[in-house]
């Protein structure tokens, strides 16, 4: 890594003292989150009580080089488009925890739903975002490498998973998450609600890389043997994209498993989708019945829940708190009902 130069001019009475300070010089050697982000802090601090960065020209350019990826990477990617490659699968999707929703990624992807606008702006500066957190990284004196870079699991039957890790700080892997407050309060509490399969991800991207370039790949504080087994390090680093907050989580994760990789093919590799792996849900004591945070989120719902309402498919009804996807409906909602995307009263809203 091409090292910062950190220049910190002093303001005093107003007037500029110019003192400079290199303050970049050597990489810092440790590695673990915590201290990554306590390093990042203690830049933002100075900074904030008037010391201000210089940085060379080649990090600028470096600099707006990797936001701009960031920012077209997030306009652009994420389509709902035909794969153009049988047997592949990506990291992205292996994760959650419904086969069924695998399948349709994989045999229907035309019957997706289209992400909204909002979503796109929101997936657009979240990308942004977490590249903004791997510069500041960066200038706090940490080596990040592997930025970006493709890796591929292979899986039986010629079947294989490929996607691109995000980066590694000093040789640790990590996976940047920009996330709303809810969710950086779930990763600050250890992840106990990963219903979206953020550690299989991370498992996959350590796995791939295991396979790779075995042992060579990791430090020796990032790669293990317990119990005849090889376990490897890896971390999210998590920003709060609405409070500023920062968090990490550092875990110890196996090699994904024989049985693990046979299980992902045996979802796909089927010409019939899989059973859901959800049910419905009550919806308070109303009788009525909706579909799970997991479901609700899911952008083949329509399809995969188009026998519900006794074959009238998913009705969406629009609480002060955002839409919720009923299955089944014994008493009208006082809300109005979204019908061919246009919101209909159905009596006194809420
Ligand atoms: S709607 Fe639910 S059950 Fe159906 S594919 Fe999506 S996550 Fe799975």
């Amino acid at each position: 890594m091409g090292l910062l130069e950190l220049r910190v001019f002093y303001q005093s009475s107003g007037r500029h003292n110019r003192r400079t300070y290199v303050v970049g010089k050597a990489t810092l050697k440790t590695t673990r989150g915590d201290d990554v982000q306590r390093h990042v802090r203690n830049l933002l601090s100075k900074v904030c009580k008037g010391e201000s960065i210089e940085t060379s020209d080649d990090a600028s350019a470096r600099i707006a080089d990797s936001l701009g990826k960031a920012f077209l990477g997030g306009l652009l990617g994420r389509q709902r488009i035909a794969r153009s490659e049988s047997k592949v699968l990506h990291f992205s999707e292996i994760g959650h925890p419904c086969p069924r929703k695998l399948w349709y990624n994989v045999h229907r992807p035309d019957m997706g739903e289209f992400i909204s606008p909002d979503t796109k702006l929101k997936f657009t500066y979240g990308d942004i975002i977490e590249e903004v957190y791997l510069e500041l990284v960066r200038i706090a004196g940490y080596e990040v490498s592997n930025e970006q870079d493709t890796v591929v699991l292979n899986l039986p039957d010629g079947w294989v998973v490929r996607g691109r890790v995000d980066a590694r700080i000093n040789g640790t892997l990590i996976d940047v998450k920009s996330a709303s407050s809810f969710s950086f309060d779930n990763f600050k509490k250890g992840l106990h609600n990963d219903k979206f399969g953020y550690r299989m991800q991370l498992k996959g991207y350590l796995s791939a890389f295991f396979e790779q370039g075995g042992n060579q790949q990791f430090g020796k504080n990032d790669i293990r043997r317990i119990q005849g087994r090889t376990e490897l390090y890896g971390e999210f680093h998590v920003i709060d994209k609405t409070l500023g907050h920062l968090t990490c989580l550092g875990e110890w994760y196996p090699l994904i498993s024989d049985m693990e990789k046979s299980a992902l093919v045996a979802s796909v590799d089927t010409p019939v989708e899989p059973e859901r792996k959800f049910s419905a849900i009550p919806e308070g004591k109303s009788g009525n019945e909706k579909l799970s945070t997991e479901c609700s989120y899911c952008p083949f719902k329509r399809e995969c829940w188009k026998d519900s309402n006794g074959g009238r498919g998913l009705r969406t009804f629009l609480y002060s708190n955002g839409p919720v996807f009923l299955t089944k409906v014994d008493k009208e909602p006082k809300v109005a009902e979204l019908m061919n995307d246009q919101p209909k009263s159905n009596g006194t809203a809420e």
